[in-house]
């Protein structure tokens, strides 16, 4: 048992600021359009233990324009499915001649556990309820496009907030350069320890509240396969919180509307607002790509 690899990307909530700072200025660097062979013939695994459209897509357009061999595994079709445990896989992995895993998993810490056992960098492409490092790191580089810094902007983050990892994610990350975030959701989605996430969050049940003023508005989707049998009346969450143009008035005219994916239209949002000139949710897909470019490069010791 280790510390995880030098390279790993296992959350944001350890990662140093001036890390996300390095990792972030070395994504400006990279373009997919210009492949280049900086991981050439280096083999990167692809497990995935949950669906991904996003996620798995960029990973393996990233790895592939610096010049990474791809592989994916996914739990339905291999060994996982014949009851093989995470270790033994990873172990498995590894003796095929991975040189670094991107594993997302549906149990919060499976990369953590990954990452103790196995000598090569681990990437947390998302586990459970708990972190998406990349996903924040590529919010934080869509802002960045649109905003001139971080520090002090507002920021409204809408939805169900405690099923989610790219919340979490995003909190860490974005406190940590001097966001302020309000956190609006019922109960349900939004507890009060949610506060205790980051320093300095706010929470507001009023939809109109959190939206007023701000720079950002981050919408999130209801995460229907983590309720675990709890009855939410969706009829209810639509009249409350769902984002659509008249409310996105209240926030800054150059307010931007972020959103993870996969966004389900007439719920958390209209296609007005998904449509909008102010939406930025196709622009995070497009950041994907050349920030995990950067998460790669780190993790196999080439961020030059
Ligand atoms: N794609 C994001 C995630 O994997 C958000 C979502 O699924 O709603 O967490």
């Amino acid at each position: 048992m280790n510390t995880p690899a030098r390279g790993s990307l296992l959350g944001i909530e350890h990662l140093q600021q001036d890390e996300a700072l390095r990792l972030l200025k070395l994504a400006r660097r990279m373009n997919p359009q210009k492949p280049r062979s900086l991981l050439r013939n280096r083999k990167i695994i692809l497990l995935f233990y949950e669906p991904s459209t996003r996620t798995r897509s960029s990973f393996e357009i990233a790895a592939k324009s610096l010049g990474a061999i791809t592989t994916l595994v996914q739990s339905s079709g291999s060994s996982i499915e014949k009851g093989e445990s995470l270790l033994d896989t990873g172990y498995t992995l590894r003796a095929v001649g991975a040189d670094a895993i991107v594993i997302r998993h549906p149990s919060a810490g499976a990369p953590h556990l990954m990452a103790k056992y196995l000598d090569i960098p681990v990437i947390n492409a998302g586990d459970g309820m708990h972190e998406h490092p990349s996903q924040a790191l590529l919010d934080a580089f869509t802002i960045l496009k649109h905003k001139k810094s971080l520090k002090g902007l507002q920021v409204a983050i809408i939805g169900d907030i405690v099923h989610s990892r790219v919340a979490r994610s995003a909190c860490h990350l974005l406190t940590r350069f001097g966001a302020k975030i309000t956190l609006c959701g019922p109960p349900e989605f939004v507890p009060e320890v949610a506060t205790t996430l980051a320093s300095g969050l706010r929470i507001s049940r009023h939809l109109e509240e959190a939206v007023r003023g701000a720079d950002v508005v981050m919408l999130l989707r209801v995460q229907k396969e983590r309720l675990a049998g709890q009855k939410i009346s969706l009829q209810d969450y639509i009249a409350h919180y769902q984002m659509n143009a008249a409310r996105l008035k209240l926030a800054k005219r150059d307010a931007i509307v972020m959103h993870p994916g996969p966004i389900i239209r007439g719920l958390e949002l209209t296609s007005e607002v998904a449509d909008s000139p102010q939406s930025v949710i196709v622009d995070e897909v497009r950041s994907g790509v050349p920030v995990r470019m950067a998460i790669l490069a780190r993790a196999l010791g080439r961020a030059k």
